[in-house]
């Protein structure tokens, strides 16, 4: 950058704090800012409504209103993953845990599209809508969350998960899961099927048996959960399994994949699952969380790689393979960060300001993300993992020594009831942080 484009960005930094950002396109176009479109600050496309990419379209028009922001999302109300266990146990409804994209609109000035991107081409710069229309970016970012490896476990497509629910997408899937556990007789056993690492959200599977414990402990008195595991450790799982034990009774059962857990096979007519040592189990609610990918249009743009995953640059959460394509949330490689809400919502933070800065010419900054991850045992019995994450000088990110940690093993009810009470704090404060609802 030359010492008028340096004037030009302090100048327009200056008016940005005291000025409308309409004013600064034509000083904007002047200083000329690393190949974006002519007459703009910059155009940047986000793809995905959810947790990175509400996060990520906000958090751009903060850091420079002059750049225009659009976003692709097909659903018009965002239904959320954290708090849907509740939903199924009975305990909150749909309309608590979805949020709409009013307030980024116009509160923020982002353009909203319901739409699905069908296609990116990374050399021309443009993404194709299922409209039919085509848009044109400086700076694409994907945070199209999970797909499902459909029929890795023999017998599972999208035909048998509306019989034996997946829920592991909020929305339809929750509600038809919920429909099932309340017509279930009493006495029966839901099974709920969990997935080897890596997955969205490792401490999901075992939080929902747990809420579904606490609906039959209410309702279903005689009724029991299995879990069939296809690995042998699980998140939070000292906690959980004293928790099972100490609420529960024996009502939860676990089995690893060391005993067998691991289902290979599904029939979700007859609702049964066999595993991979010929057991077969019958369930009266099958729940089958299969193995994940990156969300489809993070192949299509081609940033994925053979793991199904996509590998970013950790400081900025640009693609390692495709310039100008960011990629936050579920859908990329960024252990030890769990594929949580609140990393996607951290790695959004992360682009945006790479985005911005780089729409500007300037450097970005160090980053470094948090995470709390809190899990309801039973509506009042909450427990948590917690950590914070920086990038070492291999440019890796590491979790910061002696940072986070887990909920104590031992505690008085009081503790896990606080633990409870945070959990909402923390869902309404990311809710609010992300669309700006639900305070
Ligand atoms: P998402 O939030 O899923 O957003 C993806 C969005 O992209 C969707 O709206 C989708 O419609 C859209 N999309 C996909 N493809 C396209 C396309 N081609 N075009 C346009 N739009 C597209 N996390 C926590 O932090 N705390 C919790 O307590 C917690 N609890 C959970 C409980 C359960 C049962 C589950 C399943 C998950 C939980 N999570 C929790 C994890 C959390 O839901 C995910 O990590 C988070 O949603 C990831 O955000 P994302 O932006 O990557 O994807």
């Amino acid at each position: 950058m030359n010492a008028d484009q340096k004037t030009a960005l302090v100048s327009r930094r200056s008016l940005l704090k005291g000025a409308g950002a309409v004013s600064l396109l034509p000083l904007l176009s002047a200083c000329g800012a690393t190949g974006i479109s002519s007459g703009t600050a910059g155009r940047v496309i986000v793809v995905g409504g959810g947790f990175g990419g509400a996060t990520a379209a906000k958090y751009i028009k903060r850091g420079n209103p002059a750049i225009d922001v659009t976003l692709i999302e097909p659903n018009k109300t965002f239904y959320t993953c954290p708090f849907s266990n509740l939903v199924l146990a009975g305990e909150r409804n749909m309309d608590s845990i979805g949020h709409n994209y009013q307030e980024l609109q116009e509160v923020y000035g982002v353009k909203v599209i319901h739409a699905l991107a069908e296609d990116v081409d990374p050399v021309a710069h443009t993404l194709r809508l299922s409209t039919g229309s085509t848009l044109k970016y400086d700076r694409l970012v994907l945070s199209p969350g999970i797909d499902f490896r459909w029929n890795s476990i023999e017998g599972y497509d999208q035909q048998a998960a509306e019989l034996a629910p997946h829920a592991w997408k909020a929305g339809p899937q929750t509600l038809l899961l919920r429909k099932q556990l309340e017509q279930m007789d009493d006495g029966g056993v839901y099974i709920l099927s969990a997935p080897a690492n890596p997955f969205r959200c490792p401490p999901g599977p075992y939080e929902r048996a747990s809420m579904i414990a606490h609906y039959f402990s209410q309702h279903k008195p005689r009724s029991k959960v299995l879990i069939l595991d296809s690995k042998d450790n699980f998140s939070k799982q000292g906690l959980f399994t004293a928790a099972w034990k100490e609420v529960y009774g024996d009502r939860i059962e676990w089995v690893g994949l060391s005993n067998d857990g691991r289902v290979t096979r599904v029939d979700a007519a007859k609702r049964e699952v066999i595993t991979e040592f010929g057991t077969v189990h019958k369930a009266s609610v099958l729940n089958v969380v299969p193995p994940q990918k990156a969300g489809v249009i993070a192949e299509r743009a081609g940033v994925t790689n053979e793991s199904g995953w996509v590998p970013v640059n950790p400081r900025t959460f640009e693609s390692e393979r495709v310039k100008d394509i960011y990629v936050v949330g579920d859908a990329t490689v960024a252990a030890p960060m769990p594929k949580s809400g609140f990393a996607a919502n951290a790695q959004g933070k992360v682009a945006a300001a790479a985005i911005v800065a780089s729409l500007e010419g300037t450097d970005t900054v160090d980053p470094y993300w948090a995470n709390t991850c809190y899990s309801l045992v039973n509506p009042e019995y909450g427990i948590s993992v917690a950590g914070v994450y920086r990038l070492n000088d291999e440019n890796r990110i590491i979790e910061t020594p002696g940072s986070g940690g887990l909920s104590a093993a031992k505690a008085p009810s009081s503790i896990r009831r606080n633990e409870a009470e945070y959990a909402v704090g923390w869902y309404n404060a990311i809710s609010q942080d992300t669309w700006g609802t639900k305070l």
